[in-house]
């Protein structure tokens, strides 16, 4: 069989077979992935493209690392499966060093997903606020938006229409607010940026009956929209002014994604609550945690027979997942890769702004580290979004050049006009070259 014969039979059977997510199927669109290493995915044909998305913004240290799936064989042969309900060293080694790097006092609890670390920490909170004789703080704040996960409350909690519909009624006391969108700014109070909203929310729904609130340090799926510098510390005081707890979803900015080890640290917030997944493993294998402060998990500790958390997962926390995670994170620490993506996310965001920000289409260039999102419109005054076939066709073109970048968007409104970049946090200079050369180039053809 020639390699286009295995890229049709691949594909035939693919469309036979294979329910994919996200997008209709169309066998043009669809790679057949055969090997990757570093920034570079190979099909099945022998060709290369350079990832500049990290898959599904997660494989923060690069593919084909062999230190990784050795850790992982080694684990495997040494022990394969326990459960939570029981330990083992390599969880115990990974809740450490994760409490360490959070800079706080944290208790963590392993589980397979960032949805699935969400509605953990939504279930604790509710418990929480119960055991500690509140009994009636069930409601979430989150922002238009944002992402926050496929399972029912994830999902209720996630403010971006188009994921949502026809899957609706999900679960009740959710409640959004419009996010701290700088260039759009949907907010009268510009010095708050719509954490007035949330204060007001509180307020009007009774204090009294507000769990919490969820966000991402910077929305990622929603648009890279980075907040200014003061909104996550004004959120963090709202809450403790009416006594939420805060959320904060670290799926995709934890591990390094924007400069810091998490990116509630590039604001000066200590979260009550912190969920991670994606980096957390560089995507080598499933794994996330939801990481609590040690006074809200003191709630759990009563002698009640239901005051313990009777939440069960089979695969959360398995020993080669956690093994992986600390090979994962001791690379990213010797690397120093949460120093690079700063650095290097900074001049790329640089670079692209200076070549960019002349052209009609480009309303704003943003980011924060290895995460950047660039705003296509089809007016810099009226800042009308620009129409997707326009934005596909640059995604068309770097994939022809072998680049492979996402796009994001105002989904409330139906457009996705905003591309984005979040490269492996380890990739190559000459490669980022490529990338900026070409996407330029390819912003330039429009
Ligand atoms: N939170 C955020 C911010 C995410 O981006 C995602 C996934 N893209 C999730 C939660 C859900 O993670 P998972 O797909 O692992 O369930």
């Amino acid at each position: 069989m020639t390699k286009a014969d295995v890229q049709n039979d691949m594909l035939q059977k693919d469309e036979k077979y294979v329910w994919h997510s996200m997008k209709p199927y169309k066998p043009e669109n669809t790679m057949i992935a055969k090997s990757a290493k570093g920034s570079w995915i190979t099909d099945v044909q022998g060709n290369r493209f350079l990832d500049a998305m990290s898959g599904l913004w997660c494989v923060n240290i690069g593919y084909g690392r062999e230190e990784l799936a050795a850790a992982a064989y080694e684990q495997m042969k040494e022990l394969s499966y326990m459960p939570m309900t029981e330990s083992h060293e390599p969880a115990v080694n990974l809740a450490e060093k994760i409490n360490e790097m959070l800079g706080g006092d944290y208790v963590v609890f392993f589980s397979n997903s960032g949805s699935e670390a969400n509605e953990m920490a939504f279930k604790m909170v509710r418990q929480y606020h119960q055991q500690k004789g509140d009994h009636y703080r069930s409601k979430f704040i989150s922002r238009y938006r944002a992402y926050h996960g496929n399972s029912t409350s994830s999902l209720s909690a996630t403010g971006q229409a188009q994921r949502k519909y026809k899957y609706e009624p999900l679960g009740s006391g959710f409640l959004h607010v419009a996010p701290p969108d700088e260039y759009r700014n949907h907010h009268s109070e510009a010095d708050r940026w719509g954490a007035e909203d949330i204060d007001k929310v509180m307020t009007w729904e009774y204090n009294e009956t507000i769990a919490g609130v969820i966000m991402e340090p910077i929305i990622t799926g929603g648009g890279v929209i980075v907040p200014p510098e003061n909104y996550m510390k004004e959120v963090k005081s709202i809450c403790e002014k009416h006594g939420a707890l805060m959320i904060v979803d670290e799926v995709i900015c934890g591990f390094g994604r924007t400069g810091q080890p998490f990116g509630f640290m590039n604001y000066g917030v200590q979260p009550d609550i912190v969920t991670m997944a994606k980096g957390i493993t560089s995507a080598y294998l499933p794994l996330s945690a939801t990481a609590v402060k040690r006074e809200v998990y003191e709630a759990f500790c009563g002698e009640a027979t239901y005051d313990f958390f009777r939440h069960i997962n089979t695969f959360g926390g398995s020993p080669a997942s956690c093994a992986v995670a600390l090979k994962n994170i001791e690379i990213m620490e010797k690397e120093q890769l949460f120093q690079r993506s700063r650095q290097l996310g900074d001049d790329i965001k640089n670079e692209l702004h200076t070549r960019l920000q002349g052209h009609k289409y480009v309303g704003n260039v943003r980011g924060k580290g290895m995460l950047i999102g660039i705003e296509m419109v089809s007016d810099r005054n009226t800042k009308e979004p620009l129409a997707v076939e326009k934005v596909n066709a640059v995604i068309k073109h770097c994939k022809e050049k072998g680049i492979i970048i996402g796009k994001n968007g105002m989904t409330v409104a139906g457009y996705n006009n905003i591309l984005t970049l979040a490269p492996p946090l380890s990739i190559e200079e000459e490669d980022v070259t490529f990338l900026i050369n070409t996407l330029v180039e390819a912003v330039h053809t429009l």
